[in-house]
């Protein structure tokens, strides 16, 4: 039986994967790839159903204290115009999601301390007494106490992609991080009781198959609820913006492989995947993902959360978005969630 054959037989019928099994996954040629993709898709079918759930994101604020050498938002990048979206604004954002019938709603932000532990904690409480929403915070690394408080005040879930386990790799790209830091983070937040989301962008520069079965091991291992798992685009202001973007292919191949390694978890199909390919997310959700991040961040501002360029929802209306979702889910035959879609919460069966 060849190599990939065999791999996926012994990770569907139970085997603890490895380095050696993962990137033979990974390593699926055109030939494989259909195989692969049709195995992930069972697997995502049996752990969290047919269901997709949406995440409204509200892109609250693009000042930034790091430097990442991939991110347009660095803080070295003085082209990109800032904006700081006030309470009342976020606010209004959540609302329009409420309306729109979001069960979710997405805060993330650069690393701004410009917003301390008790703004947030009030603006959480703001949106949990308002309405009945999940609340996913994304605003980078921040201190045990901080994480308490926003637990405290009925955060739900918390997004924070290592990006890279490999360590020289990590310290290159984020110079100004530890990595041993960003998994304590990620530590504390499991130990809150967030449901914890983490992921890895795929084709970084110096990121090679090991790399990328470290990430996924390394999320297996941590019991994330979420992983975003979704392609490294160049950005023209940054000190990568000569590097090759990751390839869909060895994206969606890390998405499948990250599918038939965490059963369970909720894999979005990422916008960075939709900015690479046209049609990237319907690849996506036959490839293992269970989840859309529709972009509620107010129009006026959006094209300012620059985090790679072309971003593909930077344009396009919410409404539009949703009939865009509906018609896919539809030629898909895949319900749209109705519940919250907490973690292991299957539906849609
Ligand atoms: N500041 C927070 C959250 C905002 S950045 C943090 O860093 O955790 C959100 C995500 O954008 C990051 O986790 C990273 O994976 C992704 N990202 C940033 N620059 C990117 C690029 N050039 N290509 C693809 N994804 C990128
Ligand atoms: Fe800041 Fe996050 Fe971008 Fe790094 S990835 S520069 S922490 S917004």
């Amino acid at each position: 039986m060849p190599a990939l054959d065999a791999a996926l037989n012994s990770l569907l019928t139970g085997e603890q994967p490895g380095v050696e099994l993962i990137t033979t996954l990974l390593s699926a040629d055109a030939e494989q790839m259909p195989a692969l993709f049709a195995a992930a898709n069972g697997v995502r079918r049996l752990g969290v159903g047919e269901a997709v759930h949406l995440r409204a994101i509200v892109e609250f604020s693009n000042y930034c204290r790091k430097n990442c050498l991939y991110c347009g938002l660095r803080r070295d990048n003085k082209s990109l115009p800032r904006y700081r979206l006030t309470e009342q604004e976020i606010i209004e954002a959540v609302d329009n999601a409420a309306a729109m019938g979001f069960r979710t709603v997405v805060l993330q932000s650069g690393e701004d301390l410009y917003y301390t532990a008790a703004n947030i904690a009030r603006l959480i409480d703001r949106i949990k007494n308002k309405y009945d929403l999940a609340v996913t915070l994304s605003v980078g690394e921040r201190g045990y106490a901080d994480y308490k408080t926003w637990r405290e005040a009925g955060a739900d879930r918390y997004l924070l992609k290592q990006e890279t386990v490999d360590e020289k790799l990590f310290q290159y790209l984020k110079p100004d991080s530890r990595l041993r830091e960003r998994l304590q983070c990620l530590h504390w937040l499991k130990e809150l009781g967030y449901q914890t989301g983490s992921g890895n962008m795929v084709g970084l520069p110096g990121q090679n198959p090991t790399t990328l079965a470290g990430d996924i091991l390394f999320m297996r291992e941590l019991e994330v609820e979420m992983a975003g798992i979704g392609p490294f685009l160049p950005h023209h202001d940054t000190p990568l913006k000569d590097a090759a973007p990751g390839g869909l292919e060895l994206t969606l191949k890390t998405l499948a492989v990250a599918r038939l390694c965490l059963p369970r978890a909720h894999l979005p199909a990422t916008t960075a995947l939709s900015t690479l390919t046209p049609g990237g997310r319907e690849l996506a959700l036959k490839s293992g993902a269970n989840v859309i991040m529709p972009n509620l961040t107010p129009l006026h501002v959006r094209d300012k959360y620059l985090i790679y360029p072309q971003k593909s929802d930077i344009i396009e209306h919410p409404d539009r978005t949703l009939k865009n979702i509906n018609k896919l889910l539809a030629e898909l035959a895949r319900p749209l969630a109705k519940d919250h879609g907490h973690a292991c919460q299957i539906t849609g069966r």
